[in-house]
């Protein structure tokens, strides 16, 4: 038995996940889908302790959490809520603000934003793997009096942003992003180092900060670029993105500040390699992809909880 799937509507999803029961009877499944087994003695019978979100294995009575790793850890909101929040995130293509999942959710604004934050802290996956192939590497600039809102409310002071995404064809693979600080060589080949796999065909444009690539084992085609509409044809797919990520930073979201760019881009990228498969990114979201119930990711977790 595999990993259960996912509704493919909202009324499947309505369905299917309509109370605390149906949605704990969904994380049992994924956490086990080959069935329950005991990790201290590996027997395969247990009982439930649905008040708790545990389950007891009926031969040495070990606890197991449904919810330790993930988000939905010590939550006191319904299950219910989580799902919903975490179905709309993924699914809803431009994303959500707090105020939108407020108004579909009928929270207070405060649940909502602790309920986004969290979601969003899950888009940053540390053990992600490493970009490959053919990959287009630019930096641009966000903001800056040019894009700033009327009334004295800024988008962002101007912030430097580099980015990489795979080519595939024509078409655009997984993409990554950094805030960074200037466009030295240290900053922007530091990012590539950190991002993407050596041996790698990287394409960029004439800027020199990029020139040390070779040396650090990666195959550099740099251009001369001339004009913006010609860097466009030249760096095609991480244009696009950047375009993507202006609109969606000044349509959804109205503009951000500086201390939370980075977590937007985070989501950005978690949204952008996730588009055509919302049941991976829904089950990602909540906690629920293989190997995210290991040591690392429950201690990051708990400790965002509880420094916050
Ligand atoms: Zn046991």
């Amino acid at each position: 038995m595999g990993r259960p799937d996912f509704p493919k509507s909202l009324k499947e999803f309505q369905v299917r996940f309509r109370d605390d029961d149906a949605c704990r009877k969904y994380l049992a499944a994924c956490r086990w889908p080959e069935g329950f087994r005991c990790r201290r003695c590996g027997q395969g019978a247990a009982f439930e302790l649905p008040q708790r979100r545990l389950w007891q294995c009926k031969a040495c009575g070990r606890q197991t959490s449904l919810t330790a790793g993930s988000v939905l850890h010590r939550t006191r909101l319904p299950l219910t809520v989580w799902f919903w929040a975490t179905y709309l995130v993924t699914t809803h293509t431009p994303g959500l603000s707090a105020v939108q999942l407020q108004r579909q959710l009928g929270l207070s604004y405060e649940t909502a934003w602790a309920l986004l934050h969290k979601l969003r802290r899950a888009m940053v996956n540390p053990e992600r793997e490493a970009l490959k192939d053919k990959v287009e590497v630019d930096e641009m600039y966000l903001g800056g009096p040019e894009a700033g809102l009327k009334g004295g409310r800024q988008l962002l002071e101007k912030a430097l942003v580099v980015g990489a995404v795979e080519v595939r064809g024509k078409a655009a693979g997984r993409v990554r992003l950094q805030a960074v600080p200037d466009a030295s060589a240290r900053s922007l080949t530091g990012f590539v180092k950190r991002t993407v796999a050596l041996g790698t065909l990287i394409l960029t444009d004439g800027w020199g900060a990029y020139a040390p690539l070779p040396d650090m084992g990666y195959r550099h085609r740099p251009r001369t670029q001339g004009t913006p509409e010609r860097a466009a044809k030249l760096l095609p797919h991480i244009h696009r993105v950047f375009g993507n990520l202006k609109t969606w930073l000044g349509g959804t979201h109205h503009g951000v500040g500086h201390d939370h760019l980075q977590a937007y881009l985070d989501e950005f990228a978690f949204r952008f390699n996730r588009r055509r498969t919302p049941m991976a990114a829904f089950q990602t979201l909540l906690g629920l992809a293989s190997g995210v119930h290991g040591p690392t990711t429950y201690n990051m977790l708990y400790r965002s909880e509880s420094t916050r």
